[in-house]
């Protein structure tokens, strides 16, 4: 036995204690959807595409709920869902260490018990940000200590109606066709649209430029002289990184005059935020993310010093691109600040909700309803692109139609990711409220399954003939009663 296991630390000990604490709650809750047929098969009661952080708290949620004919899909193999072992270029996460994240109320659940339990008491106190690596870490040994239903390589590539099921056509690890009753769309911040492209890149070729979010490979851009667009986290996390790499000069293109330095939503973040944003009138939604966008999120102080600490490295302030051409073998970029000359470029520009960009959902992009649909008024604020095309959601994250009747399957199909914000806040997407935003959405779910079988329900509540009386616990006086009326 290792010390930190006889000291009642160690991984095995915390596994020990939440499967405990599990007991203590009666978790996961007993199984209560009834099931269901089709051709031959049964149905899934939820599936779930993407097993990011956002999927797995989803399917754990589920499961925890007694929902457990449940599955999570991911295109990607195990262990490289999301951002953080691919394309997140931060050195840590920007989250401060004690977020609860996805341990959906479970102490033992939480990071700090999963690295206090390998590493102690005194390296957790001197732990300053979690190591992005360490944060996937955390996430692979979530998935396995409650045994979540994940198969990987699988990748979901289309959504069809079937009666009042859902089929999906998936490829790759699982091939064919599956039935599920319930879809949640956990595909992270390019899950419904993909990157957000500004219209000066569209027509320039892709051996010029990359998206921050791409497979880029740094080694390649040793000796050149680059440009990244934006100055926000993404943007100073590829310039570091390019810059340890060995490019000759980078320049960061700002268009604004100055860098934003407040973090305005983390700093008013609070249990009113998360609970109580989704439930403001659509105005005060519209206030609130209109306000962020304009005052904008700064790069963290670290990442931004990772990048200012190399000579070769330029903040061009108030440097807008009106246009970006090839010329010679290299990029020629027209800016407010006047011609410059590059090798190549990464646009940091984030990405978007334009379901049309997404092969998968081309049965589903025409009937969902948008903020643009009728839900933003202009009373509300500037008529944002990128917030009026957020799909306009239910209270279980759930889409609704353009047109009713036209595509009633929406209202099975759950959208818990990013596009989510403008409706629900910041539950679907970000560590802080992720085990909120679970809760909402399975809450929700739960209250559909539950509706959607009263008739079996019903029948089961009828047929119920377990006597919790045996009979012999009283004796009936009727008769002695009607005995002394008599008198
Ligand atoms: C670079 C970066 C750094 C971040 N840092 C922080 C931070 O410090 N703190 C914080 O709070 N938030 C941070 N975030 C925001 C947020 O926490 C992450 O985006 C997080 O990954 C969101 O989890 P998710 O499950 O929604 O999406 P993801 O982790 O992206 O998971 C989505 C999954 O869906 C799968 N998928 C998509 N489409 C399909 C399909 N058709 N079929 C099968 N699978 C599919 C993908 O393979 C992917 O694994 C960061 C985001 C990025 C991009």
């Amino acid at each position: 036995m290792s010390a930190q296991v006889a000291n009642g630390t160690g991984l095995d000990a915390l596994e020990k204690r939440l499967a405990e604490d599990l007991s203590l709650l009666e978790l996961p809750a007993k199984p209560w959807v009834p099931e269901r047929m089709h051709d031959g098969s049964t149905v899934r009661d939820v599936i779930i595409i993407g097993a990011g952080m956002c999927g797995l708290a989803a399917t754990a949620k589920l499961v925890l709920s007694g929902i457990n004919n449940v599955v999570a899909y991911d295109a990607a193999p195990a262990g490289l869902e999301g951002p953080w072992a691919t394309f997140a270029r931060m050195e840590t996460l920007r989250s401060p260490k004690s977020l609860h994240g996805p341990a959906l109320g479970l102490p033992q659940l939480t990071f700090r018990a999963w690295f206090t339990a390998q590493w102690g008491a005194d390296a957790w106190a001197s732990l300053d940000k979690i190591p992005k690596h360490q944060w996937m870490d955390y996430l692979i040994w979530y998935r396995r200590v409650l045994a979540l239903p994940v198969q990987n390589g699988v990748r979901m590539t289309a959504i069809v109606p079937a009666g009042d099921l859902i089929a999906l056509d998936l490829e790759g690890a699982q091939t064919g066709r599956v039935y599920t009753r319930h879809l949640v769309l956990a595909t992270g911040r390019s899950g419904l649209g993909g990157f957000a492209v500004p219209d000066f890149l569209k027509d320039v070729d892709r051996r010029y430029w990359a998206h921050s979010a791409d497979d880029i490979d740094f080694t390649a851009l040793k000796g050149k002289r680059l440009a990244v667009i934006g100055a926000g986290a993404s943007s100073m996390d590829n310039a570091a990184t390019a810059l340890e790499s060995g490019a000759e000069s980078l320049d960061l293109l700002i268009r604004r005059k100055e860098m934003p330095r407040i973090n305005k939503m983390t700093g008013i973040g609070s249990q009113g935020v998360v609970h109580g944003m989704h439930q403001l009138p659509d105005a005060w939604k519209w206030k609130f993310v209109d306000y962020t966008a304009t005052t904008q999120t700064p790069p963290p102080r670290g990442s931004t010093l990772r990048v200012s600490r190399h000579a070769n490295a330029r903040f061009l302030l108030d440097c807008g691109i009106n246009s970006v051409q090839e010329d010679a073998g290299e990029l020629l970029i027209d800016t407010t600040q006047g011609l410059l000359r590059y090798d190549f470029l990464i646009a940091a520009t984030g990405f978007s909700n334009d379901f049309s960009g997404r092969p998968e959902f081309t049965s589903l992009a025409p009937h969902i309803r948008r903020w643009a649909d009728g839900r933003y008024t202009q009373n509300m604020g500037t008529p944002r692109a990128n917030l009026l095309e957020s799909p306009d959601l239910g209270p279980a994250f759930e889409f609704r139609e353009r047109v009713p009747g036209t595509c009633p399957m929406l209202a099975q199909i759950h959208c818990f990711n990013d596009a989510a914000m403008l409706t629900h806040g910041k539950v679907s997407g970000d560590i802080p409220a992720v085990s909120a935003g679970a809760e909402r959405l399975v809450r929700g779910i739960t209250a559909a399954l539950f509706a959607s079988d009263v008739d079996t329900h019903f029948a089961n509540l009828v047929a119920y003939d377990i006597p919790e009386l045996q009979g012999d616990e009283w004796t009936d006086s009727t008769p002695l009663l009607k005995k002394d009326t008599a008198l």
